[in-house]
């Protein structure tokens, strides 16, 4: 059982939580159509169980050219302009089409302004060591098998709910079973360091890379745009421990905001910052604002950044992507800046596409 900590603080375990995840992973039979809450925090925060059929998602289900794994649905670490809140609206207007939650409860669910529930409201998937072993014969049998597999696509995996649940730990250690994957997962939290022994286990018959994400080193900046994330210098610590212990990890740059992170100074900082932290490589995207994000962006810019408020909204007028001048323009500047640091010239959407070789054909050679 877990009970709050002090002062509001985090919940504070008080037994055995793997003990705790088996039991999730039973149904029984005479369990309430309701969504079980596994825990609440004081600040209102509730984890909620999720069955789940398939926890590998492939690139034909969601369009994407890897497949991809996200053990919670919903972020405590809440960024304004995080992309994955349509996947958490999604979950909840499913479970109330199937009656999981009732008409009152959808309010709650889906927050005061159609947001703040992916950051309140964490879905824990349950049964997911059983699912994931199912998935992954699913995969080796596919003719999708070559393309990599990516861990916090559409969540953190190693935000506050993994501490008690243990998830992504779980995840690793079926992967570590495996030969010849691709695997990537995209972190801002240090909390990845805690697994360094799974991952060496990974990377010893699988090619491994973790994108520990980070937009700038400003710690003011970081506040107003990621609600409770780790701090910039948490997280290049944890760059340096997965590095020393020879893990292939570096630093991801995304999203860089027009006007606000992406001039030379501050993207020297971090690229600088990087090399300190032994980072292997490190690459940079812009901001994407599709539709589901801007309730939650766009006031904050008005607020922050008036300036470049309307500038914004007519740059991503009618798209969710980065106007291709500016994309361009950018890469630009990052390839210079990986070249003066010694890193790798590359983008990290290159490694994630489709026309990878089969890494078991590579291996045969
Ligand atoms: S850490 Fe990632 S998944 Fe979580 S809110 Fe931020 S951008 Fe979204």
């Amino acid at each position: 059982m877990w009970v709050k900590g002090r002062s509001g603080g985090p919940a504070v375990r008080r037994s055995n939580p793997e003990a705790e995840l088996a039991l999730l992973t039973v149904r029984p039979a005479d369990r309430p159509a309701a969504l079980p809450i596994l825990d609440e925090r004081r600040r209102g925060t509730k984890f909620v169980t999720l069955d789940c059929h398939s926890v590998l998602n492939s690139p034909e289900q969601t369009g994407m050219d890897f497949w991809s794994i996200n053990p919670y649905i919903g972020c405590e670490f809440g960024c304004t302009y995080c992309y994955a809140r349509f996947a958490h609206r999604y979950v909840v207007e499913r479970a109330h089409a199937a009656q999981r939650l009732a008409d009152e409860q959808l309010p709650e669910y889906r927050g005061a302004n159609g947001w703040e529930a992916f950051e309140q409201r964490i879905f824990v998937k349950a049964g997911l060591q059983t699912v994931l072993r199912s998935d992954l014969q699913r995969y080796h049998r596919s003719a999708e098998r070559n393309a990599p597999i990516v861990i916090g696509t559409a969540t953190d995996p190693y935000q506050p709910a993994e501490r008690r649940f243990r998830l992504t730990r779980l995840v690793l250690a079926e992967l570590a079973k495996c030969e010849g994957l691709s695997v990537g997962i995209i972190t801002k939290s240090p909390l990845v360091t805690r697994d360094i022994d799974v991952l060496q286990r990974i990377q010893q018959h699988n090619d491994l890379e973790v994108h520990v994400s980070l937009i700038s080193l400003d710690t003011d900046l970081v506040r107003v745009l990621e609600a409770r994330s780790p701090m910039p210098a948490v997280r290049l610590r944890a760059v340096a421990r997965l590095t020393d212990a020879g893990v292939n990890a570096g630093l991801i740059v995304a999203p860089v905001l027009p006007g606000i992170s992406d001039d030379v100074e501050r993207l020297d900082a971090l690229f600088a910052a990087a090399r300190t932290a032994h980072a292997r490589f490190v690459t940079a995207s812009p901001l994407r604002l599709y539709p589901g994000i801007r309730d939650r962006f766009l006031p904050v810019l008005d607020e922050h950044f008036p300036h470049l408020a309307e500038r914004y909204r007519r740059a991503y007028a009618g798209r969710g992507a980065a106007p291709p001048d500016y994309a361009r323009a950018l890469t630009r500047r990052v390839t210079k800046l990986q070249e003066k640091y010694g890193f790798e010239s590359r983008d990290m959407r290159a490694r994630y596409r489709k026309d990878r070789l089969d890494p078991q054909g590579e291996l045969a050679l």
